[in-house]
């Protein structure tokens, strides 16, 4: 196949730099820059999403039916990547990426009508109620229990690692409905709101002083049984379909970026190499990408190709982080929490690009695990793919 722009791709990419050139404030453009997580600031990243919706772009790889846009893989890859490079806002949102699709897939007509125009124009946000403690990669051991009562599932237990949990509205969430039976057979999956007595959230700070995730306690929580999505105890299927969509992802963007930030100060032979290899690496990464998704028609997913991604995508992620950290060189020991708003006035030590170097190193350690760890991928693609 041809990976290379066509007339109306390079139409298309003139269309979106446009659009980011008029709609990119210089108060967003520098709260994207300062991005220092895979998450962003939720309020800046929510705004953004909104100017982005409006202008019928909010959801790319969705089907029209749905309010997404249609566009072919080579459009949804251009569209991440000027955005990237013009550095626009992160808006995190399980719902557009995972839970979404999943809607489509195996909503009821009231479940898409309630839940998919609000997520795709930023009303509500999501989270994900998959790992608890003791059943993270082994999750089908999950033991959060949800009985019936009536037309309602009273629902116990505890989930961990809930990123957002504190800003969503809704929670996807992994139930156990059946204890007597094979432990991928007795689980369903249920939409929660977050405003549910009983239902509470206390904050885990990370490595990088982030309060991104949290984990979160059900005490005898009521959730409507018309919440649940799928059949009762047929959640496992819905689930793993859902993973699909969170592990394959285009990522290669994320490198390009944060090496685009890290370039000026890569003045050392040492450094320049290790940013050509990561360079390369990542432009052969860019070129699977396309492969990939120009396979799909829109709302698809890639299958166990997705474990492939994942797992380069985060290891490139990993790579670009560090040379921009030990391009900050010594800065990059400076804590300086003031500097990374542009509320304040506070004035960077060291180069202000690479300002968030150390926290998105710090951060992006993470990134191997979440998502199903990168040795759990490795073990799909060895059963999925080489049959072994
Ligand atoms: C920043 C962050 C955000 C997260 N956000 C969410 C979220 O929003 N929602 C959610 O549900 N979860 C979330 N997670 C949880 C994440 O999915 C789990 O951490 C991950 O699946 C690993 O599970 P675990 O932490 O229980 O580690 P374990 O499963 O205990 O694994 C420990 C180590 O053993 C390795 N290992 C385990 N089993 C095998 C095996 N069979 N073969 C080879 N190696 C193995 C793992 O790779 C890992 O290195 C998040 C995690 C992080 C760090």
């Amino acid at each position: 196949m041809d990976l290379s722009l066509t007339p109306e791709d390079i139409a298309f990419r003139d269309e979106v730099r446009a659009f980011l050139d008029e709609k990119l404030t210089p108060d967003l453009r520098a709260w994207g820059q300062l991005t220092r997580s895979f998450v962003g600031d939720v309020e800046i990243g929510k705004r953004w999403q909104k100017i982005v919706h409006a202008k019928g772009w909010g959801a790319p790889a969705w089907p029209v039916e749905h309010g997404g846009t249609g566009w072919t893989a080579m459009q949804r890859y251009i569209f991440e990547r000027e955005s990237a490079a013009a550095r626009a806002p992160k808006f995190f949102n399980m719902g557009i990426r995972m839970v979404g699709p999943v809607i489509m897939k195996f909503g009821t007509p009231a479940q898409k009508a309630q839940f998919l125009p609000a997520t795709v124009g930023a009303e509500i946000m999501w989270c994900q109620g998959y790992s608890e403690p003791g059943s993270g990669s082994d999750l089908a051991s999950l033991q959060t229990r949800a009985e019936r009562d009536g037309d309602h599932y009273v629902i116990n237990g505890s989930k961990i690692w809930t990123t957002l949990a504190h800003y969503a509205d809704w929670m996807f969430c992994l139930v156990r409905t059946n204890r007597d039976v094979k432990q991928q057979d007795g689980i369903s999956f249920v939409l929660i709101d977050m405003k549910t007595p009983g239902l509470s959230i206390r904050p885990i700070i990370t490595l990088a002083g982030d309060h991104e995730v949290n984990q979160v306690f059900f005490d005898n929580v009521r959730v409507p049984i018309a919440n649940r999505v799928g059949e009762e105890n047929k959640g496992w299927t819905v689930a793993k379909y859902l993973l699909e969509f969170e592990r394959g992802g285009i990522y290669s963007p994320n490198p390009a970026e944060i090496l685009e930030m890290a370039d000026e100060a890569c003045d050392t032979p040492a450094l320049t190499a290790r940013t050509a290899q990561t360079r390369i690496a990542n432009m052969a990464l860019e070129y699977t990408e396309k492969r990939v998704f120009s396979s799909l028609t829109t709302g698809g997913s890639t299958g166990a190709l997705s474990s492939l991604l994942k797992i380069r995508g985060t290891e490139l992620t990993q790579a670009a982080s560090e040379i921009a950290m030990d391009a900050n060189d010594l800065y990059a020991l400076v804590d300086q929490p003031d500097a990374l708003t542009p509320v304040s006035n506070a004035v960077p030590l060291g180069q202000a690009e690479l300002v968030t170097a150390t926290y998105r190193h710090l951060n992006n350690r993470a990134a191997s695990i979440y998502g199903g760890s990168n040795e759990i991928q490795r073990n799909i693609i060895a059963k999925a793919v080489l049959g072994l």
